[in-house]
């Protein structure tokens, strides 16, 4: 098929690529030229693992970039939004998503032919139905099922494995106004057999991906409470959740007593809070549609709260090995808000760099990926180290933010150059005896 992508971001251009690996023809659309040049010429704008081969395969021949709208609207059968949905502090901010389908809308008033517009942004239910149609409309003169067909087709990738997570989805969401539409949406993603597909509405389809996202991020908040209490009472989190974690409808037995490990344990592990560009904006988001609704969500509510006062617990650790922060040199370990990936928006890393440099600690930070993303948030004030090793040299403490594998070596590190700062782990990713002076989350 031949489609076009609006928004060529972490999933614009992760579904680009991956679209074209498959066989489509796939012009991705920025409004950013800077952006444009670089994935024309091969480079990819992020970082995620596998992304530069599948980008430097497919450019110029399968895959194209372009800030002409128009023209990939014209020449594709099928267009993906792609285009951020940030929070704005009250609601889900749809500026992006309404200035596309109205960009998108101008287009196809000048088109022939059938032509299907697909929300793959995240966006709260009704938004495909009742603002991106009518704008469509609105825009084009046409009549949406008669002249065009809407879809909506959420997307689950995780950064940090985002070619894998589309390449090999576990389920495809094909929401669509009426079956032409579904059926359209359908084809991009045919040659998926294994994936299951599910064909439902439009607010449906928005609906299963506020519900997965608020599910993860409830199990992290659920694990952080339990963690926090673990430490008031003495008991180490990582072994009380293990013992959960053996619960078989968890982990299910085999036959012979092996275990199945899904990958779902990972979110129930206490550490220094969740971030990112999707779990506190879509579950903020989430609690702000249902308020409207008249549906209020507690649960939520205290999912966020607990994750808003986790960074907080890792000064807090600091303080019992560190009283005194004002001088104190103290090295942070990881910006990215996870591994494996170069994004730092909304990363725990921030509030505590910040409080950290506002209580006069010196600080140093080092980060495999995210360097890039994260040294300019700081001005300056914090010095950006290109090895582990230089990060942690002459502190007085360590914190661990990000579960970078990388990291794994601190003990054996520190005991070559006879460090002996304190290792304040947010990600309980370091064994809690191999270091001298050791604090960790949910311990
Ligand atoms: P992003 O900020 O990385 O990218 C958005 C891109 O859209 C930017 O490059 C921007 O320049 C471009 N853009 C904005 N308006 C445009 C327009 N009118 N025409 C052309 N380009 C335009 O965002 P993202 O992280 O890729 O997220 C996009 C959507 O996907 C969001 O709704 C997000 O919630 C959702 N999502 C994100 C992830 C993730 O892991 N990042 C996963 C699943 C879903």
């Amino acid at each position: 098929m031949r489609i076009s992508i609006v928004g060529t971001g972490y999933v614009g251009l992760v579904s680009g690529v991956g679209l074209a690996e498959v066989g489509h023809d796939v012009i991705c659309v920025d409004v950013d030229q800077a952006k444009v040049d670089l994935i024309n010429k091969g480079v990819p704008t992020i970082y995620e693992l596998g992304l530069e081969e599948l980008l430097t395969k497919n450019v110029g021949t399968r895959l194209t970039a372009t800030t002409d709208l128009r023209s990939a609207i014209l020449s594709t059968e099928l267009t993906l939004i792609a285009v951020g949905t940030p929070f704005n502090g009250e609601q889900i901010d749809l500026t992006y998503v309404r200035e596309a389908a109205r960009q998108i809308g101008e287009v196809l008033a000048d088109k022939d032919g059938y032509h299907t517009v697909v929300v793959k942004s995240t966006v709260v239910p009704g938004t495909t139905a009742d603002v991106v149609l009518p704008t469509l409309e609105a825009a084009s003169g046409k009549h949406a099922g008669a002249d065009f067909g809407v879809g909506m087709n959420p997307e689950f990738l995780a950064e940090g494995a985002a070619v894998v997570d589309f390449t090999s989805p576990d389920r495809i969401v094909v929401g669509g106004i009426d079956d032409r539409s579904r059926d359209a949406l359908a084809g991009l993603y045919a040659s998926f057999t294994h994936a299951t597909v599910v064909r439902t509405d439009t607010t449906t389809a928005e609906m299963i991906k506020y519900a997965a996202n608020s599910l993860l991020a409830t199990m992290i908040s659920f694990s952080n409470e339990i963690g926090n209490l673990c430490a008031a009472v003495g008991v180490d989190s990582v072994e009380a959740l293990a013992g959960v974690h053996l619960d078989k409808r968890l982990s299910p037995m085999a036959a012979d007593g092996s275990r199945v490990s899904p990958g779902f344990l990972s979110f129930l592990a206490a550490g220094c809070g969740f971030g990112g560009s999707c779990f506190p904006k879509d579950v903020r988001a989430l609690i702000a549609f249902g308020h409207a609704y008249g549906s209020p969500m507690p649960v939520l509510d205290a999912v966020i709260a607990t994750n808003e006062r986790q960074p907080a617990r890792m000064l807090e650790l600091l303080r019992r090995r560190v009283p005194e922060l004002d001088g104190a040199r103290v090295a942070v370990l990881g910006m990215a808000f996870k591994p494996g990936t170069d994004d730092i928006r909304e990363s725990p890393s921030l509030p505590v760099t910040h409080a950290l440099l506002d209580a006069g600690a010196v600080v140093s930070a080092y980060d495999p990926i995210a360097r890039s993303m994260a040294e300019p948030v700081f001005d300056g004030e914090v010095r950006f180290e290109d090895t582990l090793e230089d990060a942690i040299s002459g502190v007085d403490a360590i914190l661990v933010m990000t579960r970078w594998q990388h990291f794994e070596r601190l003990p054996e590190l520190m005991r070559e150059t006879g460090s002996s700062a304190a290792v304040i782990d947010g990600r309980r990713l370091i064994p809690k005896t191999a270091v001298e002076h050791y604090e960790g989350i949910g311990l």
